[in-house]
């Protein structure tokens, strides 16, 4: 008999072979010209508009939206590619709902905001098959080190690269995009769209991506700074948190990150197993993404469990109704106390919290949840690219401390941004802010006027 979502047990291909291929679809599908005219007809063209204030990479949203109802999409996309190199990509994974679309004076008036995120991406779409628009200022002789091919890492290459540098990007994994590549779910960029949009930026000529090259085990921060003019540090977030309770060791609990990794590396989910009953510890967008994938895959329950109220959560309104339109049931207001299990994990035990002063600890009142597969999502931390203190980074607690244009201490010419600085959002379009302007700085910085 073929396995069911009902079969115990951690397995593969729990659903009918093509359910996977539609669980997996575009969650936003492109809008066509017509339904693009109509999104974009919805604006009224701010002056001051606070869709823009609210975006990361201040793109002119009303412009590139005028731009759109004027019949030409390719300037549209140039409007937003000049402030955002990754339009396309963001266009696809912001959470819309929580920057511009709220910002949106049709939000506030009707609830309804203009379709901005889908709009940014009917534009960016019709030149990402196309030659790159972009060519580079005459070369400048300067040559920067980037470390990370993540969103912040290409965003500064690109501009780095625009203004005529030589660019030099070291990346310990197999394949550039970051978190793009490896962490953001699948339905949110479906079809290779994080590969084709790195080969697309790289395009640009001037970039070198050396790929399976680790700073901090393959070659040194000191080494890089010695060789470059400036070095720009964009290496997220490395490791995941651990989840300190007995029995968390057990087969059967792992990294969320981890999982959601190999499902995005997988070419067939049809082939990824899954347990019957998945418990989701966290309560960010890796937690959503990591339960929501659990239950196309065919898991019959995913549970997620998140130690403070509903409102408090990472993860936007939005996301936390995707997870429930999904089947995910969400409980809040509980930490896990135990993992239990002969040889592997059966089950999880939690607490419902109590505050004492500040701090929240497991009450009395306990309930267990049956788990073959716990993935864990309770946040992640910066890897130091060094334990040398003559090389060390000034650090604002576990992130990297910068300044104006990325600038670190106590190195000169050493910038960071993204996820691994104490001003990240955890978000891409923050990240890819934080490459673009730090390139801005280098560039000032290497010709003289910064
Ligand atoms: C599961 C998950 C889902 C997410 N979903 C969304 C979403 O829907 N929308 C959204 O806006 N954001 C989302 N995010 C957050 C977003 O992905 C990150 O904010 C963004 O990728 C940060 O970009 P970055 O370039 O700073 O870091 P990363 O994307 O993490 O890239 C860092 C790169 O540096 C490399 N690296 C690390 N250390 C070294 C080293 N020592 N030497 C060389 N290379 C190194 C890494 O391999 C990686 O390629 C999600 C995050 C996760 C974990
Ligand atoms: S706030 Fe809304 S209506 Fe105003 S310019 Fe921005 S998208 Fe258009």
């Amino acid at each position: 008999m073929a396995d069911t979502q009902m079969t115990p047990g951690v397995i593969a291909g729990r659903l009918p072979p093509d359910a996977y291929a539609e669980n997996f679809a575009d969650l936003h599908p492109p809008l066509d010209r017509h339904e693009a005219a109509v999104a974009a007809d919805r604006c009224y063209f701010c002056h001051d508009a606070p869709c823009i204030t609210a975006c990361p990479t201040d793109i002119d949203i009303p412009l590139f939206i005028r731009q759109i109802s004027t019949g030409t999409p390719e300037s549209a996309a140039m409007t937003i590619f000049d402030m955002n190199i990754l339009g396309g990509m963001c266009a696809r994974v912001c959470p819309t709902e929580t920057l511009c679309e709220e910002a949106c004076v049709r939000e506030a008036a009707e609830g309804k905001p203009v379709e901005i995120g889908r709009l940014q991406r009917y534009a960016t779409d019709t030149l990402m098959d196309r030659p790159h628009p972009y060519t580079r200022s005459k070369p400048t002789g300067r040559t920067v080190a980037v470390i990370g091919a993540g969103p912040a890492g290409l965003a500064c290459a690109h501009r780095l690269a625009m203004l005529g540098h030589g660019v030099t990007v070291f990346e310990a994994r197999p394949k550039s995009g970051g978190l793009n590549e490896y962490g953001i779910a699948s339905y949110k960029t479906p079809d290779g769209f994080a590969q084709k949009e790195v080969e697309w930026l790289l395009s640009i000529g001037g970039i070198t991506i050396r790929h399976n090259k680790q700073v901090g085990r393959d070659i040194s921060l000191a080494t890089l700074r010695k060789d470059h003019d400036a070095v720009f540090i964009g290496i997220g977030l490395g490791a995941t948190n651990a989840l300190d309770i007995e029995g968390s060791d057990l087969p059967g609990v792992e990294d969320a990150v981890d999982f959601i990794a190999r499902l995005r590396q997988s070419d067939d989910p049809a082939t990824l197993p899954i347990g019957r009953d998945v418990v989701v510890i966290g309560g960010g967008m890796t937690a959503v993404d990591a339960a929501v994938q659990s239950r196309l895959l065919g898991a019959q329950t995913v549970t997620m469990v998140y130690r403070r109220e509903a409102e408090r959560m990472n993860a936007s309104l939005f996301e936390r109704e995707l997870a429930q339109t999904n089947g995910v049931r969400i409980i809040t207001g509980a930490v896990p106390v135990r993992v239990t299990g002969q040889n592997r994990v059966e089950a999880v035990e939690f607490a419902y919290a109590v505050q004492d002063g500040g701090a929240l600890r497991p009450g009395p009142d306990r309930f267990t949840l049956p788990a073959d597969q716990v993935l864990r999502a309770i946040g992640q931390s910066m890897v130091p690219i060094t334990n040398d203190p003559a090389d060390a980074i000034e650090q604002d607690g576990a992130s990297l401390l910068t300044g104006p244009g990325g600038r670190t201490a106590p190195h000169g010419n050493v910038f960071a941004g993204g996820d691994c600085t104490a001003t990240g959002e955890n978000l891409t379009v923050t990240a890819v802010a934080q490459g673009r302007d730090a390139a801005m700085e280098i560039h000032a910085t290497l010709m003289g006027d910064g």
